[in-house]
């Protein structure tokens, strides 16, 4: 089962975006992404999916892509 993200928050292929835990968390639970720290020197800025926490960078790539580029690789977060 997916969890859904807001239509515009949903990644097809890759993208950086500032998450801060609470929406970092709601990526995760889709199990949908791989989501990696992109700057581990940054200072927390504010987060822009929901624009009042604030939070860190983060690459999100669609697993469903990944698997497209590596076929039969079996692939985990
Ligand atoms: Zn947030």
């Amino acid at each position: 089962m997916e969890r859904k993200l807001p239509a515009h928050y949903r990644v097809n292929d890759e993208t950086d975006i500032c998450l801060c835990p609470v929406c970092l968390r709601q990526y995760r639970e889709t199990n949908s992404y791989l989501i990696t720290r992109i700057n581990r020197e940054q200072t927390k800025e504010r987060c822009d999916f929901c624009n009042y926490r604030f939070g860190y960078d983060y690459r999100i790539r669609s697993k469903q892509r990944l698997r497209y580029f590596v076929k039969g690789a079996e692939i985990r977060a």
